[in-house]
């Protein structure tokens, strides 16, 4: 039996029913996809309800201010896929048509090899395979690949595969197949051989050699940071945010005004950090604070820990109880209203509990 007809028969008994797998629609299939990169199915599958609700079309999404977009998106991480995928809504619009092939999906904002191929099979049942982290593990562990998946010789060795082993006239399934046998069965930890279709010519599972498949080349070094948020809390509960740049971590969310340090500091460093002074001075100077007049209940809880893909963020939230109120501050729930980064939201909701 040719590989894709043990894939799919093993398909068949084992799928789950997704809502983005009942449709062929171009536009839910992308939503899905750009929501599930990086995300667990059982994370991503509210996001993705909340999304089609609030923008049952590609022109309502192009049409929806990139704040409410973002709103959306938080918790799921990786800002930069929600403002792609606005933008692209937006090039959709523009264009007059959802691009049907692989090649002009490309051209799509954030689009890359893998959603394309996913929108392109799955929509269209154009044959151009998806190689995605299931895959890598799938055909590294079934093949004996020992090429790292994340160093481009390897890139190129996977797809090629990928593309020989596709059924051109099943696509679609194929490739719905050979990602949902990576995510159920062929799991990175503790596979299920023993109830596999490929078991016999496995040569990872022949081998003993499934904890070794797939390689990755040697990850690059955590960057730890050191944020320092001061955050206002004014007797009637307002507080002051400001948005992040267009770029970089977090772009476009709010957050308290912050400083960075080179570690853990005390409140007697932070007064003395770079920034701090011009921080009080200008930010606050309408409000009459400064470093010299902080108000006395200033506390330093324990630093929250967010991990992103390259750095550790050490995240002290400096809280001043002020007893007076500040011309540019926001009341606690129009904060909340705010697109935030989980960590931001996170503070805010243990610190004002009861305002939520
Ligand atoms: S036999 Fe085990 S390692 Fe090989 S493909 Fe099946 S589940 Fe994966």
């Amino acid at each position: 039996m040719s590989f894709s007809n043990k894939l799919l028969n093993w398909y068949h008994i084992h799928k789950r029913e997704l809502p983005w797998r009942e449709t062929t629609d171009p536009y839910y299939i992308w939503l899905s996809e750009v929501i599930l990169q990086q995300t667990r199915v059982q994370q991503g599958l509210p996001y993705y309800e909340r999304f089609v609700e609030a923008f049952p079309t590609v022109k309502d999404l192009a049409l929806a201010p990139q704040e409410d977009v973002l709103k959306l998106w938080q918790g799921l991480g990786y800002y930069s896929r929600a403002r792609n995928l606005h933008k692209a809504a937006q090039q959709v619009v523009a264009s007059g048509e959802f691009p049907d092939n692989f090649k002009d999906l490309l051209e799509l904002k954030g689009v890359g090899e893998y959603t394309a191929a996913a929108i392109a099979s799955f929509a269209f049942n154009e044959a151009v395979a998806v190689v995605d982290g299931n895959v890598y593990r799938v055909l590294s562990r079934i093949y004996g690949i020992a090429t790292p998946i994340n160093e481009s010789a390897g890139i190129k060795e996977f797809k090629k595969l990928a593309n020989q082993l596709l059924d051109p006239k099943n696509a679609a399934t194929h490739n719905q197949a050979i990602m949902e046998l990576g995510a159920l069965q062929c799991v990175p930890k503790n596979p299920n051989c023993n109830i596999c279709p490929f078991q016999t010519d496995c040569v990872a599972f022949n081998d003993s050699r499934i904890d070794e498949l797939p390689v990755k080349s040697k990850k690059t070094k955590v960057k730890n940071l050191f944020h320092h948020y001061i955050v206002l809390d004014t007797p009637d509960h307002k507080t002051v945010m400001q948005q992040r740049p267009q770029s970089g971590i977090w772009a476009g969310l709010f957050e308290f005004p912050y400083l960075e340090s080179n570690g853990p500091i005390l409140l007697d460093e932070l007064l003395q950090l770079d920034g701090m002074r011009e921080l009080m001075e200008l930010r606050f100077r309408e409000s009459g604070i400064t470093t010299t007049s902080l108000p006395i209940t200033i506390y330093n809880p324990e630093p929250i820990i967010h991990k992103l893909s390259h750095r550790k963020i050490h995240a002290y939230f400096w809280v001043l109880q002020l007893d007076y109120h500040v011309e540019e501050a926001i009341s606690i729930q129009d904060a909340f209203q705010k697109p935030l980064p989980i960590l931001i939201h996170r503070f805010m909701s243990s610190y004002w509990n009861s305002y939520l």
